[in-house]
């Protein structure tokens, strides 16, 4: 059941003064630098100096992280000319050495902790404690896919067959992948999605997030530090309709791997069906999400609301995975309520270097705008059930969004995933229970669920019925750990295979049957 022995990365406890503060000091070390970054190809192309870019602090708009120059279309045409006649080689590279150089990245980013979560929170607007699980989920994806490749590459597998005949199943790369992926896990994602491809025997053109190109920057520095050849991996920051679609159009792309909006995926899925004379796809996306949680008359309500907290206001709610609609049933709903609101009112609202922060910036003006104008809405409605209060000395620079909770009377009212700190309750009644599970399964995502109860048979029912990638019961529902829980949805929210799971890898990898008379 356990497959080989194998370990997560090393955590921190930031409560110990002696864990914290070595932690702190190399923080301060590249605390002040302003950073910059740029495509990072195999060879020269010129860019554009004049498509530069500021990139500024979350938490502080007024002060400047550094700057990012975007990639040109004739850079991304050249870096993948140069990824196309690099796939032969790379693929026949033995799977032990592009795994050691995957290994070795992950050593490189744990050596570099301090110096990536300071990049995770001055770019990136991340807590301590979100940077420290974010840069250890990325040096896991690297371990578990290089373990992974070894056992899928390493060997073709001997098939039964009659007797003068051999039959041999051997695993290979599937070309070139782009990989495009979010500024929420600008580290985690940005890494396991890229690693997974290139381990794989696939050279990968990586297209980060706008918001956080200072990060996906270092990392890839620290790629070609643990060996990386440049030619199979290049760095492509810029925006969608200049990088991305340079990417989805040309024939040459084998693969795209995407993490980010349902609405983005679609797009990307039109454009590789569109190319004429090319291969059939390879999409692997991670999408959005509705993600509710369902509680019980029998659930214990003091250990609701410390999930349900940490599962909608984590990380400013700015996961795929975080909780949006929590469904009270009515007996205990006035109960659940009255707690909660309790905890929202302790809730610390602001620079998220700071121990005691609870909640940091959400990503963007954007980002706060469209949230804002969700949270006004429903307040003009009447609905509003607590509201974190904002301190305007620790919030007033930055772009902050206090938690909130409102009452609606359905998932069915929610027009779209809200990508932020805001969580919606719904209070139902025992024989509506059906009702509930339906509307949920409705909507057509299905990323995460939670349930709540201590009635056994009811969690497993509720389990069974949902349409979800990932369920889980008497707890919070984010976080996922890299080859313990599988990560990733169906319907709008995803294509599958789980990114850290035992199958991801089979994604990027072709088959092929050799057959010998002897
Ligand atoms: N894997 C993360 C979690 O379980 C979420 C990833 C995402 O937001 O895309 O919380």
């Amino acid at each position: 059941i356990y497959g080989p022995a194998r370990r997560n990365s090393r955590g921190f406890d930031l409560n110990i003064r002696s864990q914290y503060q070595p932690l702190m000091d190399a923080m301060a070390k590249t605390m002040d630098k302003t950073w910059q970054a740029g495509p990072l190809l195999a060879f020269e192309v010129k860019g554009d100096p004049t498509n530069t870019h500021e990139v500024t602090c979350p938490y502080d708009r007024r002060r400047q992280v550094g700057t990012v120059q975007w990639t040109t279309r004739e850079q991304a045409g050249k870096a993948l000319d140069a990824a196309w006649s690099a796939f032969p080689r790379w693929e026949a590279t033995p799977v032990a050495e592009r795994a050691a150089i995957v290994r070795r990245l992950g050593d490189l980013m744990e050596a570099h902790m301090a110096e990536l979560m300071t990049l995770c929170s001055r770019e990136g607007g991340k807590l301590l404690t979100d940077g420290i699980d974010e840069v250890r989920e990325a040096v896991d994806f690297c371990r578990y896919y290089a373990m992974k490749a070894e056992e899928l590459f390493a060997e073709p597998t001997r098939l039964p067959g009659p007797t003068g005949e051999s039959n041999d199943l051997m695993m290979g790369g599937k070309g070139v992948f782009a990989a495009i992926s979010p500024w929420n896990f600008p580290v985690a994602i940005f890494c396991g999605q890229l690693v997974a491809a290139a381990v794989a025997g696939n050279t990968v053109l990586a297209k980060p997030a706008e918001q956080t190109s200072l990060i996906a920057h270092r990392v890839i520095e620290l790629l070609y530090e643990a060996g990386m050849p440049r030619d199979v991996v290049q760095l492509l920051p810029g925006d969608g309709p200049t990088v991305g679609s340079v990417l989805t159009s040309d024939p040459r792309i084998t693969g795209v791997v995407f993490t980010g909006g349902t609405d983005t995926a679609q797009i990307i899925n039109r454009a590789l069906a569109a190319r004429d004379n090319a291969p059939l796809p390879t999409l692997v996306a991670e999408t959005g999400g509705m993600n509710a949680m369902i509680v019980d008359s029998t659930a214990l309500p003091e250990q609701v609301v410390v999930d349900a907290v940490r599962s909608a206001f984590q990380s400013a709610g700015q996961r795929c995975s975080a909780l949006r609609v929590l469904y009270l049933q009515e007996d205990v709903a006035d109960r659940v309520i009255e707690i909660l609101k309790g905890a929202m009112d302790e809730l610390q609202v602001g620079d998220p270097r700071d121990l005691g922060t609870d909640v940091g910036p959400v990503i963007d003006e954007d980002a706060r705008r469209g949230l804002t104008a969700h949270i006004d809405r429903l307040k003009g409605e009447g609905r509003l059930v607590a509201e974190t209060r904002l301190d305007p000395a620790q919030t007033a620079d930055g772009t902050f969004v206090a938690p909130v909770a409102f009452e609606i009377d359905g998932i069915e009212a929610l027009e779209r995933e809200q990508f932020g700190p805001v969580l919606h309750i719904v209070r139902y009644k025992a024989s509506e229970i059906d009702r509930v599970v339906d509307a949920i399964n409705g909507r057509g995502y299905g990323l995460t669920f939670g349930v709540h109860s201590r009635n056994e048979s009811f969690a497993e029912e509720i389990a069974r019925k949902v349409r979800v990638g990932n369920v889980y019961v008497n707890r919070n529902i984010i976080g996922a750990v890299v080859g313990v829980q599988p990560f990733g949805g169906q319907g709008l929210s995803g294509t599958g295979p789980k990114a850290g799971g035992p199958h991801y890898l089979l994604r990027f990898a072709t088959e092929k049957t050799v057959t010998v008379n002897t």
